[in-house]
């Protein structure tokens, strides 16, 4: 029999994600601090509660998928969450981009009370959380990994076992470090050849036959950026959020990314700028305003 799975954080991601675990027959327990997040799986079947503590209490397996590190701790550890529900032998699958030592700690704390957790944040947007085709990196004991691979397949389609708790929410945060550094390049590079009056769309389908290319220039920039669309989902502030983890994480090893605290650099410009909540591949209007250069849709003149 299928456990009963609890999940924490309906927003962008969670919603679709879940909504996967419902179709390969789950039953769904959901919370979310806001109300509305939920009811598009409440109609589709899942059981909604009213806080963190209950839905531990009704679930076996809890999956979390919120926005940073602090509202994970508030959500397992706080005085309402997870941890004053569940029961030993209970595991808690952390699918938010965390900060690992973070989530070192929160395992800590749970393992004292004998619930084990797992971190395994995905990659792959929207889009992919709801086809069921993310990316999933995890970090955790090899036998709750094996366990929990099922649930894991709804959800995603390439899942890969990287270590011991923390190993996923780090390699996440690499991963997003190379994302962000590409989208930044490649914005750098369009403006360039936007001032010698070549035309963005050729550029780009240039750049993708050659050496140059990335996953932001072959799929980013003409399904979010060239259009003007701007909605991925994915915001500048988690972006940012992203970089500061694996940027610490450098500072943490003493391990130099003169690059990627550049980039870190230039999201937390934007979020200063009050850009927090737009599109994260809308970096390219902060870049466009110190050059000058708008209109990357258009030909170039
Ligand atoms: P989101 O803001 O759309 O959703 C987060 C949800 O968590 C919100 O509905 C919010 O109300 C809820 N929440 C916050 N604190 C809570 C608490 N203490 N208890 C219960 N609910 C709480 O964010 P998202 O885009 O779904 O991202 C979630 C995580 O996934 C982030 O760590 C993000 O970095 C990561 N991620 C996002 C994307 C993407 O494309 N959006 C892709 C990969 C990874």
């Amino acid at each position: 029999m299928k456990p009963v799975i609890g999940f924490v954080g309906t927003g962008a991601m969670g919603t679709p994600m879940a909504q996967n675990l419902l179709k390969a027959g789950y039953p769904l327990v959901v919370y979310d601090l806001k109300d509305k997040a939920v009811e598009a799986l409440a109609k589709a079947g899942a059981e909604k509660v009213f806080s963190a503590r209950e839905l531990s209490s009704r679930s076996s397996v809890v999956i979390t998928m919120l926005p940073a590190s602090p509202d994970v701790e508030a959500a397992v550890l706080g005085s309402e969450g997870v941890i004053e529900g569940a029961r030993p032998g209970d595991i808690v699958i952390d699918m938010s981009s965390s900060y690992p030592t973070s989530t070192k700690m929160i395992c800590e704390q749970l393992a004292v009370r004998g619930i084990r957790m797992l971190d395994a944040p995905v990659s792959g947007g929207t889009n992919g959380a709801r086809d069921g085709t993310l990316a999933i990196m995890v970090g955790g004991a090899e036998k709750d990994y094996e366990e929990c691979r099922p649930i894991l397949e709804a959800m995603g389609q390439s899942i890969y076992h990287l270590g011991k708790i923390g190993a996923g929410h780090t390699v996440k945060a690499l991963n997003n470090l190379c994302s962000a550094c590409s989208m930044v390049i490649t914005s750098e590079a369009l403006i360039a050849a936007k001032r010698l009056g070549l035309a963005p769309e050729k550029v780009i389908d240039a750049i993708n036959s050659g050496t140059g290319r990335s996953w932001s220039s072959q799929f980013k920039f003409p399904t979010f950026v060239l259009n003007d669309k701007f909605n991925s989902g994915f915001s500048i502030g988690l972006m940012n959020k992203d970089l500061e983890i694996a940027t610490r994480l450098g500072r943490e090893l003493n391990v130099p990314m003169f690059v990627g605290a550049l980039v870190q650099q230039l999201y937390n410009q934007a979020v200063g700028r009050g850009g927090g909540d737009e599109c994260h591949t809308a970096i390219i209007k902060f870049i466009e305003d110190w050059h000058g250069v708008e209109e990357r849709n258009k030909e170039g003149g």
